[in-house]
């Protein structure tokens, strides 16, 4: 089956009770027993599962076609889940300009774990050869990665990992299962921040951990997620599966979007460079066309002078939105350094854009009457 399909159907029924096309929201937090104390219809409590996260686990694992899927209160409880998941003295590989929060997972949270992590540009496959240990367990990825759109070589990577009997990982959230197939490329477990291209509107947080094959650091989350108890509401569950009925149609609508704002950027006067995987000056250009069906609707590019004219074209913008997060309908813009502080090697004029579902032309006039001079 193709992904729209899927998109629309997996995890979907008609309501035997009522007819209903649209799955009803299950609020109850407990089932009721058989006389002989089983549970035949396989709800329990809501916390271990119910009818709304068991649907869109369906549906997710159906869209990374994975064996099963997990469905977090965030994309981030997700990172919290694997780390978890791992024994002390564990070594991780993870990407140099990995999502800063699952900096702070490893670095906080798990502060007294007992951890090794190394941070390495996954983009140098020699640096992530030689960052290899005996111990190392786990070797993360996400690409394309934030905010200068790096992309990472799965195939590559995912032989890397099994040769060193480690435990592949992509994060990837700003691809999305339509653009972008890690399992293809042997990658053993994908993440997803629901929060974005997925739920796609803005208004639900959650995350998503799918599972190529059967493999004990899954199951170890699958404890996470039902004893540690970072679960995502019915409704949240309800309304996530509803976004995804629209994903194919918007990615491609936003990553087509996209390109051609990267385009217009890239011959503008006041722009210095951008980054986008599916512009031909892209250092990882080659590998995008091979492992992405399309590139995505984030991009960044960076305004010629420094910090001041880049805040100066984000305070002109009027369609774009100043505010972080991606993947929803309204276009956002955002000044990264300021939001990774003072440690951070962003370039100071560098300014990140997620497309939204505007109109093209609209947003293109938008920048260009903010990059005026
Ligand atoms: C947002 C994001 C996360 C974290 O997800 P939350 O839902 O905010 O916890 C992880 N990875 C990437 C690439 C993200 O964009």
């Amino acid at each position: 089956m193709n992904i729209e399909t899927i998109a629309v159907h997996a995890g979907r029924c008609v309501d035997p009770a009522t007819g209903a096309v649209t799955a009803p929201i299950h609020l109850s937090t407990t089932f009721e027993r058989d006389a002989d104390g089983e549970y035949p219809r396989g709800f329990s409590y809501a916390r271990e599962t119910n009818p709304n996260r068991r649907a869109l686990e369906e549906c997710l694992a159906a869209l990374e076609s994975g064996k099963h899927a997990l469905a977090f209160s965030s994309g981030l409880a997700v990172a919290t889940a694997i780390i978890q998941g791992l024994e002390p003295g564990d070594h991780i590989v993870a990407p140099d300009d990995v999502y800063y929060g699952l900096r702070q997972v490893i670095g906080v949270v798990f502060a007294k774990g007992q951890l090794a992590t190394s941070y390495v540009d996954m983009t140098d496959l020699d640096a992530v050869r030689a960052a290899l240990r005996p111990a190392t367990r786990l070797v993360w990825t996400e690409t394309p990665s934030n905010p200068l759109l790096k992309i990472t070589d799965l195939a590559a990577i995912a032989d890397i990992a099994h040769q060193a009997n480690a435990i592949s990982v992509c994060d990837g959230t700003f691809a999305t299962p339509v653009l972008q197939r890690p399992f293809d490329s042997g990658i053993d477990l994908v993440v997803h921040s629901t929060t974005k291209y997925i739920n796609g509107n803005s208004d639900v947080t959650g995350g998503a951990l799918i599972g190529r094959h059967d493999n004990y650091l899954f199951e170890r989350c699958r404890g996470s997620q039902q004893y540690g108890g970072a679960v995502p509401s019915p409704f949240d569950c309800w309304l996530t599966l509803r976004g995804i009925a629209t994903l194919p149609y918007r990615v491609r609508a936003q990553s087509e979007a996209a390109a051609k704002i990267a385009a217009v950027l890239e011959r503008h006067a006041s722009v210095e460079r951008v980054h986008y995987p599916g512009l031909t000056s892209h250092p990882n250009h080659a590998i995008a066309m091979r492992q992405m069906s399309g590139f995505g609707g984030m991009l960044s590019f960076q305004v010629r002078g420094g910090r001041e004219e880049a805040m100066a074209v984000a305070a002109k913008v009027r369609l774009f939105t100043r505010a972080t997060s991606l993947g929803g309908p309204h276009s956002l813009i955002e000044h990264r350094a300021s939001v990774e502080g003072h440690t951070s090697k962003t370039p100071q004029n560098l300014l990140r854009l997620s497309i939204g579902l505007e109109n093209t032309a609209d947003l293109i006039s938008d920048l260009e009457e903010a990059l005026r001079r």
